[in-house]
């Protein structure tokens, strides 16, 4: 777990930041460490200034190359979703993007893997999350529908792009009791799902219509 440098970052007022978490508390959120991560971390730093001003609000925004911050509630949820079976040691993240559910994950579990396949995405995550002194999260530039198996089993993984199968590689990479959250669906339909992993095999549940980018083969240099 890290604790987040924000000195010097001009952080939004307190009040902002409040009414984000009572949003939260709204719509149905109840894990109270991730709501206090939630308030704490500073989202308008994972964005490009001309739409920083808009970080508090409940909604995606984007982070260009077509792709989008994810909505606070999903994030939260996602979050919430992971943690729910107790504190977890080793997460992989697919899906880096701008960076912000790198930062809310890595002040929650031990260590955090994460896996973006637009380099320049990745590089600018990176440095937010230097600045932030965030020092345990490590960054792979591939393809993360095939995980990373190195740094494999995980207890939580986490897929913040849709695939529309659940890639074998991510179950195979889960560790006996972990989890792994993720939209799956196409660009019409979807749903965010939880698979678990016992020694018999694996239990799915399908827990809420969702609206994420695809997950996308190939990487972008
Ligand atoms: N958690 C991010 C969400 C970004 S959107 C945030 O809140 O900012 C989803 C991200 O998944 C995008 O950055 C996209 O480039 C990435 N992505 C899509 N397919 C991928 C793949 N196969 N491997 C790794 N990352 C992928």
């Amino acid at each position: 777990m890290t604790k987040l440098n924000i000195n010097g970052i001009g952080m939004t007022s307190q009040r902002t930041r409040d009414r984000l978490v009572e949003r939260l508390l709204d719509q149905g959120i109840k894990n109270f460490e991730v709501l206090d991560v939630m308030r704490t971390t500073p989202r308008h730093i994972f964005l490009d200034e001309a739409l920083a001003h808009r970080a508090y609000e409940d909604a995606s925004l984007p982070i260009g190359f077509q792709q989008t911050l994810s909505q606070p509630y999903i994030v939260a949820r996602m979050t919430e979703l992971l943690l729910a079976s107790g504190p977890l040691t080793r997460v992989l993240e697919v899906g880096t993007g701008s960076g912000f559910q790198t930062a809310v994950l890595a002040q929650l579990v031990d260590k955090v893997y994460s896996v973006e396949r637009i380099k320049p995405l990745q590089d600018k995550a990176r440095e937010r999350l230097r600045l932030l002194k965030a020092r345990n999260i490590h960054f792979k530039h591939a393809n993360g529908e095939f995980g990373w198996s190195e740094r494999g089993p995980y207890d939580g993984i986490i897929s913040t792009a849709a695939p529309e199968r659940i890639p074998s590689e991510l179950i195979d990479q889960l560790a006996i009791g972990g989890r792994l959250v993720l939209p799956v669906g196409d660009n019409r339909e979807q749903q965010l799902t939880v698979v678990e992993k016992n020694e018999h095999g694996v239990v799915t549940s399908i827990i809420e219509p969702a609206f994420f980018v695809p997950l996308k083969s190939g990487v972008i240099r």
